[in-house]
């Protein structure tokens, strides 16, 4: 090998380094002992009113803070929950503990925390399907070369109180709802709504890192998550606050520009599904290429278009069975 393939090689591993290190942020799927987590800060932003958002490493935290106590919304790492809890105390707002977590999906960087806080006397509540798939583990990914092992979750991590479509948690003068919407990103999701203080957390059916990561292996749909975030940004008031599962605060604008670029990529691969494309074909026809900047390492248009085909209708070889 010559020095300049050395270099070349040298690069490309500390690209797939970089890569792998983001998919453990946005998909939970190595273990949590793989990765140092002395280093990350937990960094509080205050959303509205008594809403905070909590941010480290994985999914975003949504906090509830008052005189009745604390709910948060995801827990993201386990190393973390001591750190999450610091800095909620720091708001020196209550002295109250963590009384509620609410997961808005079973991935392990939004549930990772769940036996730690389980331990500190939290109840982890969720919609039925991710205390299932916490409790038997499985391989999640988009169908095709994305792939990760969940394993099977310890029962201090399950969650104590399961909800099939919707449930509320009165506290804090608030009725905090998390709702259902089937096949989104997972089958388990939930939206959680703060409706006194006008803020929405959207779990993963909205992420800010490009094309998002639909897990269609644990039953997610890019059909499921338009409907869903469809439905939410149709009924919420303009000025809604929006928490997405990964990246910045938001507003509805943010959210319907995602829609967007999900159903007109979409149409692109089912037209290319309905004209009997391979997947190959349709990768090397580039045909997302008009949409290259939500492509990123994590998640390019390439492993974006197998999720689409593996989501949409007419693919895997399935020929009419209906007119
Ligand atoms: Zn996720």
């Amino acid at each position: 090998m010559n020095r300049r393939q050395m270099i070349k090689d040298a690069a490309s591993w500390s690209k797939l380094a970089i890569t792998l290190s983001v998919a453990l942020l946005i998909c939970g799927g190595l273990r949590a002992q793989d990765k140092d987590f002395s280093k990350v800060e937990i960094k509080v932003t205050k959303v509205s009113g008594n809403i905070y958002m909590l941010e480290g490493e994985g999914g975003n935290i949504a906090a509830s803070v008052g005189e009745d106590g604390i709910v948060i919304v995801d827990d993201q790492f386990a190393p973390l929950a001591e750190k999450i809890q610091a800095a909620l105390k720091n708001l020196k707002i209550t002295d109250k503990p963590v009384r509620f977590v609410i997961n808005t999906h079973y991935h392990g960087d939004h549930t990772g925390g769940n036996e730690p806080f389980t331990n500190t006397r939290s109840t982890v509540i969720a919609q039925d399907n991710v205390r299932k798939r916490l409790e038997t583990g499985g391989t999640g990914g988009n169908g095709s070369s994305m792939k990760f092992d969940y394993k099977a979750a310890p029962k201090g991590a399950l969650p104590v109180i399961t909800f099939d479509h919707d449930v509320t948690v009165h506290l804090n003068g608030e009725d905090i709802r998390a709702l259902h919407f089937p096949a989104g990103h997972t089958d388990g999701d939930a939206v959680i709504f703060f409706p006194k203080n006008n803020v929405v957390h959207m779990g993963d059916d909205f992420v800010r890192y490009g094309f998002p990561f639909i897990d269609v292996s644990s039953g997610g749909s890019v059909q499921g998550m338009i409907a869903a975030m469809e439905k939410v940004s149709a009924q919420l008031p303009p000025d809604v606050k929006v928490i997405p599962g990964h990246g910045a605060i938001s507003n509805l604008d943010d959210v319907r520009t995602f829609v967007k670029m999900l159903k007109e990529t979409s149409a692109v691969v089912q037209k290319a599904i309905d004209e009997h494309k391979t997947v190959e074909q349709m990768k090397q026809e580039k045909i997302l290429a008009p949409w290259a900047k939500w492509s990123a390492d994590f998640l390019d248009a390439d492993k974006f278009i197998e999720t689409l085909y593996n989501s949409l209708p007419g693919s895997k070889g399935e020929f009419m069975k209906h007119n």
